[in-house]
């Protein structure tokens, strides 16, 4: 097998039909691996699938559900026979200042990014454990390093997330589990489109910190996908890689 070979790997993407996890799912597919989308959308996930190709398939999930992250595991097995690979993107932000969050707002925000990544994460262990090792890759944010004043739910659920890679990486290293997180800058996706809606400038003063100079495209997330999947990533677990056209590196 070559490093970045991912013929005959199974993978699931949380969040697949769209967006970030779709750009993911194609750079697995594109490397060899066959790729369950899952999500609440079916249409949306039916057309990711078709621009997938034949190795993939759709399977319902919400990632707020214990057992709907349980069933999709079962799930994917039963349709796809292993699990190697589980990217924990599927996410959402309600923005509003801090002193406004209700407790039911708070929940939906944690639930998803965070607690749906434990989730799916423990339901995923006896597989990948059963397949001699796998791979989970948590998508975190520019969130999980800097604060915001519109989106404290949503930047503690990123920076726990980081915190939450680490340790599964610690305790499921012994089963040759590697677990990274990937950071991604400000890219253009349904998610952000609704941030600059809500956020006067955001898009110029995205583009003004931002050291490549635009904002990026789910496609950027494919090659990190594939190395954090793939057999060339072996040694590396607890990492969390910023994906961000050099945004965290910025001092002013
Ligand atoms: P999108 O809104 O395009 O994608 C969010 C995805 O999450 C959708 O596919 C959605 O599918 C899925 N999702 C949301 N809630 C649930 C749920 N309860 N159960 C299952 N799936 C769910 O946004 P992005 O592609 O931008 O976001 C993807 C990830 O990347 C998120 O974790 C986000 O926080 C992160 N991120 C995005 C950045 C950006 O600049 N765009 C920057 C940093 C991080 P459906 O609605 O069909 O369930």
């Amino acid at each position: 097998m070559t490093l970045f070979d991912l013929s005959g790997r199974v993978a699931v993407v949380t969040g697949g039909n769209g967006g970030i996890g779709f750009g993911m799912a194609k750079g697995l597919a594109a490397a060899g691996a066959s790729v369950a989308v899952a999500a609440r959308n079916a249409e949306k996930a039916k057309a990711a699938v078709a621009a997938l190709g034949a190795r993939s398939g759709f399977i319902a999930l919400d990632v707020m559900d214990e057992g709907s992250c349980k069933a999709l595991i079962d799930e994917t097995v039963a349709q796809f026979g292993r699990l190697d690979i589980l990217v924990n993107n599927a996410g959402t932000s309600i923005r509003k200042p801090p002193e406004d969050y209700t407790a039911a707002e708070w929940r939906i925000v944690l639930d998803t990014n965070l607690t749906g990544a434990l989730f799916c994460s423990q339901a995923a262990y006896p597989a990948m454990k059963k397949a001699g090792g796998g791979k989970i890759i948590n998508i975190g944010s520019m969130y999980s390093i800097f604060g915001t004043s519109y989106g404290a739910a949503y930047a503690a659920s990123k920076g726990a997330l980081v915190q939450l890679t680490k340790s599964l990486a610690i305790a499921w290293a012994k089963d040759n589990i590697q677990v990274n997180a990937v950071l991604p800058g400000w890219i253009d996706t349904e998610l952000t489109q609704g941030a600059r809606r809500h956020v006067p400038e955001l898009h110029e003063r995205v583009l003004a910190r931002t050291p490549a100079g635009r904002w990026g495209v789910p496609e950027d997330l494919a090659g990190i996908a594939v190395f954090l999947a793939a057999p060339a990533s072996d040694f590396v677990t607890g990492a969390a890689i910023p994906v961000d056209g050099g945004y965290s590196s910025m001092g002013v």
